[in-house]
């Protein structure tokens, strides 16, 4: 008997840099029976990224393409470039009972959360300070000052949207915050809208 109706979503938002991958990489030792949406995007390929694995990279046409077929959950433009989520391996795990994660922005946030409210629970993360936001992004070595100045000016910006999301964590840390991440992910599973009420009600009378 089925008890889990559906999977559920965790969105993990915050300004690029702020550690999101770090934390997922340390979650990922801990949790089993999820998967992670790979978004597409038409940014550049950086240093150490592997096409199909950290993102489907594609050219604007082929984007476009996909948003006239409809393909994308949700997509928006973020710094000068275009980000989305395909629909179908999103659908497929979820059918399959898994937890789905997101990392991706505010604009995509508050898209599924229209859609798909009822699966998802959000977490905003960032550095302790806008300066230490800034230092991560140049120790990382994989964009030039052009592209930081511009994700700090986007950071800035999404902060103010902290309070639409369910939790708030603060990267500083690494042990900690996925300490945190790792709770809330577990919880975020737990919840009980995302089981079969009449089965369990059913196979607990008997
Ligand atoms: P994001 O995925 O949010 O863009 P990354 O995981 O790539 O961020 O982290 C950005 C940089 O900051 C990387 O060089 C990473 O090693 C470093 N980093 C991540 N978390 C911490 C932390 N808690 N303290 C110091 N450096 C960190
Ligand atoms: P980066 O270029 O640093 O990998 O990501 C830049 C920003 O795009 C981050 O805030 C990240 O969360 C966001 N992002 C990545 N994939 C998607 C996606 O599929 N949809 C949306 N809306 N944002 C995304």
């Amino acid at each position: 008997m089925n008890n889990l109706n559906k999977g559920a979503i965790l969105i993990l938002s915050g300004p690029s840099g702020c550690g999101k991958s770090s934390l997922l990489k340390e979650m990922y030792k801990q949790i089993d029976n999820y998967y992670f949406s790979i978004s597409t995007t038409t940014r550049e390929i950086r240093t150490g990224e592997i096409n199909g694995v950290d993102y489907h990279f594609v050219s604007k046409e082929s984007f476009e393409a996909d948003i006239k077929d409809d393909n994308f959950l949700e997509y928006a433009t973020v710094h000068n470039n275009y980000y989305g989520t395909s629909l179908k391996p999103i659908n497929k795990a979820l059918e399959e009972g898994k937890l789905v994660i997101f990392d991706i922005d505010v604009q995509g946030h508050d898209l599924v959360r229209v859609k798909l409210d009822d699966l998802t629970t959000s977490i905003f993360i960032t550095t302790p300070t806008l300066g230490e936001l800034e230092k991560r992004l140049e120790f990382r070595g994989t964009d030039s000052l052009d592209v930081i100045t511009n994700r700090i000016k986007n950071a800035k910006s999404e902060i103010k949207s902290l309070d639409k999301y369910d939790y708030f964590i603060i990267n500083d840390d690494l042990d900690i915050a996925s300490k945190e991440l790792i709770s809330i992910a577990i919880a975020s599973t737990k919840k009980s809208r995302l089981f079969n009420k009449n089965n369990i009600i059913k196979s607990w009378l008997q």
